[in-house]
């Protein structure tokens, strides 16, 4: 009997290890950067324009994620502005917060001095967490649906420094005209047994959200697209990788910010109808992908693509340039603190 039970406890604990050794190996794989910038290097175009911004023309800042600051030398606006990017291991295991020395340290870098508006595009923590705090530093007023207002009322905003989404209804700020319009979120995701779908009983935040609180207290509360104009000159900024249809029927853009955030992982049939939602009906003179870095690094480090454990960045890409290169639109691509003249 002895001997027996020694080799059962041998192979039991030889099948644990290895076990163990593919449950890391896997890990490994799926917390690699889902595509590989340097195929994509000729997109960037590193223009990074120091001199002032002469009148008229609109100059864009890319953030990370979402977060775009768009300034004519006169008014600055942002959508989003989330900086601090807590890591996968802090996001996933505990409670978090705004970090105000990074705050600051984006606000000086992205020389963010002269902010009227800051447009929340939902609630979740990846686009809504910081904003009060930069809305606090700057003096700019916050922009959300009824859940931004929430996490800004639990950041001890003023509601005078806040004001609800209206759909349709233009706010102007300098010479930014901004038109906020309903959209959709990216469809849920299930990530190690966990959906990010918003619980149809709990769709919104209903109460001031008081940090450090965990990253699944900050719920959807709608997902929304931005149509900006400013003089002739049209931007839209569309954060997450779906449509409404017939939202763009009626406008036009030069410039189109798209998310691209798990666009291959959808069907064919939904990425072919999301182009045709966007692009055809825009007709943009060129597109700057977003949501497409991973946002568990610091902004301070270079941008790196979506991890493979919930995106494929490569395809995301090459699917993108596909249906682009049938219309000849041209793309950009982003590093953090980049700087790019749209007009
Ligand atoms: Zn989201
Ligand atoms: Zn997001």
């Amino acid at each position: 009997m002895i001997p027996y039970f020694k080799n059962k406890y041998l192979q039991t604990l030889l099948q644990c290890f290895l076990l163990g050794i593919l449950v890391l190996a896997n890990l490994q794989c799926v917390l690699r950067p889902s595509g590989d910038l340097r195929e994509f290097e000729s997109y960037f175009p590193h223009e990074n324009p120091n001199s002032l911004i002469q009148k008229g023309k609109v100059r864009v800042t890319f953030l990370g994620t979402t977060s775009i600051l768009l300034d004519d030398g006169e008014t600055q606006v942002l959508t989003d502005g989330f900086f601090t990017r807590p890591s996968l291991w802090k996001t996933a295991f505990s409670k978090i917060e705004s970090d105000p020395i990074i705050l600051a340290s984006v606000l000086e870098k992205a020389k963010i001095n002269r902010l009227k508006g800051i447009f929340v595009c939902h609630s979740h923590y990846d686009h809504a967490m910081d904003s009060p705090f930069v809305a606090k530093l700057t003096n700019a007023k916050l922009f959300g649906s009824n859940s931004t207002i929430n996490v800004g009322l639990g950041a001890g905003l003023d509601m005078a420094n806040m004001e609800e989404f209206q759909i349709g209804k233009p706010i102007k700020l300098g010479k930014f005209v901004i038109t906020v319009l309903e959209s959709k979120h990216t469809p849920p995701f299930r990530i190690l047994g966990k959906t990010n779908a918003t619980d149809p009983d709990f769709p919104n935040i209903t109460s001031p959200l008081i940090q450090p609180v965990k990253a699944f207290a900050y719920i959807e509360g709608g997902t929304f697209d931005f149509y900006i104009q400013h003089g002739k000159n049209k931007i839209v900024i569309k954060s997450s990788t779906n449509f409404v249809k017939g939202a763009y029927d009626k406008i036009k853009a030069d410039v189109l910010f798209l998310g691209i955030a798990q666009l291959s992982l959808q069907p064919k049939q939904f990425q072919e109808e999301f182009f045709d939602e966007t692009i055809q009906k825009l007709n943009p003179k060129f597109i700057i992908p977003i949501h497409w870095d991973n946002f568990f690094k610091p902004l301070d480090k270079p941008l790196e693509p979506n991890l493979k454990l919930g995106d494929d960045f490569d395809a995301n890409m090459n699917a993108l340039l596909k249906r682009t290169a049938k219309d000849q639109i041209q793309v950009q691509l982003m590093q953090g603190f980049e700087t790019i003249d749209l007009f």
